[in-house]
């Protein structure tokens, strides 16, 4: 039996899963690291740190499944930067995550100067701290030039880069297309880095990594880290890696994480499409492992509302129990929750709107507060969803879904009866370090083919109700109560 090492660097833990050709999981590790927060708004990370704890859950999942992986998949947080010196390994500085804002003020001078749509045309984002670009020209122009090295010293790179060149002891300097496609210096429809955009940040298209297929050669692991030298074979930043662990990899495909926030991604096949409405175009995988296009938006506040009517509230006492609320209701009775208690996202895109509760009358419970909460979910999702396949003509056949909130069976009934497409929730929930392992192991023969690595799966589905059922009434009156949100937020003079 053949085995894959995944490894999954995230932002607040690294985690590494052993994975049989079978598809079952035989060894799991887990390790935690520091978060840095040296300055309002500014969010670092160790890079020693970010090493050590994948090299400890690596070993801790390889010790458990007493077995030696025949190849190594990576998966890790997007667009977090950093800076190295490739003679001594040693960074320049923290990596600089993608939460860090201290690049806001050049973003928006950026935007003043007329760059966005330059910006948006060659790599499919928009102008925002976020993205790794102006954090590597901060770090240049902090770090690099003070150390005084010359340029062709400097390495460059996301945690992926960061992970290969210390799993290969500096002998690989590489990254994938899915995780260059979040770092704002890729050029999206050449698949290359822009030299305009390297131009536009003062970044030396020789500090950049060489970008390889996901599913690909990234060298050898050596073998003092984990007991033997092992074959890197696929790497993806962690939201594509979960588009292909969730089986995603053709046009109409996609997958939502109902987390704090929740994660959307619309596979569209091998052809760029239209984004816009704060969507955007990013690249993601198709069957082989190789570049395809998907679209990709944000909802700030999703599983949260639950947690903030928990402990905000004290609606509840545990979030699961908003099932049974939902469930004791024959219908919202016209109640509506807008959760923008952190400004609106896309498709509204309302920065200044806050949470907003519609429809109260004498007769409005706590269960129909929990329910509104729940359904904003499920009709926020829609939102985004509808939106991707109205502006990019894309088609929308399943939603795949992960994420604490799942477990909620009213909550992926009422997704299902809302959007009128089937709602696939697995039975194993690791889909970014599964989709990693799927990545590796195909290019590393472990599966033939990515029907083959996907096709022992298991899933509950989700079956939606007809065209007029209540959930997809609801719609109207649900976009409705964000219109009237981003009405208050926009009626600031009466
Ligand atoms: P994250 O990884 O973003 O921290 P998780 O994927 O662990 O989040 O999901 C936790 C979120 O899901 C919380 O916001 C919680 O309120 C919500 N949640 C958990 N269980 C349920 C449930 N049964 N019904 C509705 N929401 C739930």
């Amino acid at each position: 039996m053949r085995h894959v090492l995944a490894l999954d660097q995230g932002t607040t833990s690294s985690r590494a899963l052993v994975v049989a050709a079978d598809g079952r999981v035989v060894g799991r590790g887990q390790c935690e690291f520091s978060q840095h927060f040296p300055q309002p708004g500014w969010v670092e990370h160790e890079p020693e740190e970010l090493w050590q704890s994948t090299l400890a859950s690596a070993r801790e999942a390889i010790a458990q499944a007493g077995v030696v992986p025949d190849t190594i998949g990576i998966t890790n947080q997007r667009e977090t930067m950093l800076l190295w010196d490739r003679e001594t390994g040693r960074p320049l500085d923290r990596a600089l995550v993608w939460q860090d804002r201290r690049t806001t003020a050049r973003c928006q001078a950026l935007r003043t100067a007329g760059q966005s749509e330059a910006i948006y045309a060659a790599t499919g984002l928009v102008l925002d701290p976020y993205f790794s670009a102006t954090k590597l020209e901060w770090l240049l122009e902090h770090k690099a030039r003070a150390s005084g090295l010359p340029m062709e010293r400097l390495a460059a790179g996301t945690v992926d880069t960061w992970l290969i060149w210390k799993l290969t002891n500096g002998a690989v300097h590489a990254t994938d297309p899915t995780n260059a496609s979040r770092t704002m210096l890729f050029d999206i429809n050449s698949l290359a880095w822009s030299p305009q955009l390297c131009a536009l940040f003062g970044v030396p298209d020789r500090i950049l990594p060489e970008v390889r297929p996901s599913s690909g050669d990234f060298g050898l692991s050596a073998a003092e880290h984990l007991g033997a030298a092992i074959p890197i074979r696929g790497v993806a930043g962690d939201q594509q890696a979960a588009l292909f662990g969730q089986g995603c990899w053709r046009a109409g495909e996609s997958k939502n994480t109902y987390g704090t926030g929740a994660f959307l991604l619309l596979h569209t096949g091998p052809a760029r499409p239209v984004g816009g409405q704060g969507i955007l175009t990013t690249i993601a995988c198709d069957a082989r492992g190789g570049p395809a296009y998907a679209l990709e938006a944000g909802i700030f506040v999703a599983g949260a509302a639950v947690q903030w009517l928990r402990d905000g509230l004290g609606l509840l006492g545990r979030a699961p129990e908003s099932e049974e609320m939902a469930r004791a209701l024959t219908g919202n009775d016209g109640v509506y929750f807008v959760p923008a208690l952190t400004g609106l996202g896309a498709p509204a895109w309302e920065p200044e709107a806050r949470g907003t509760m519609v429809g109260l009358t004498r007769g409005t419970t706590r269960d129909h507060l929990v329910r509104a909460a729940l359904e904003a979910m499920a009709y926020g999702t829609a939102d985004v969803l509808e939106t991707m396949r109205d502006v990019s003509g894309a088609p929308l056949d399943v939603i795949r879904v992960d994420g604490g909130a799942t477990t909620n069976d009213w909550l992926m009934q009422f997704q299902a009866d809302v959007l009128g497409v089937p709602v696939e929730r697995p039975a194993m929930i690791e889909t970014t370090a599964i989709g990693a392992a799927g990545l590796a192991g195909i290019a590393a023969g472990v599966w033939p083919t990515a029907e083959a690595f996907f096709g022992s799966r298991s899933y509950v589905r989700f079956e939606p109700a007809g065209a007029g059922n209540p959930a997809r009434q609801g719609l109207g009156g649900w976009r409705r109560a964000v219109r009237a949100a981003v009405s208050w937020a926009r009626d600031r003079d009466g």
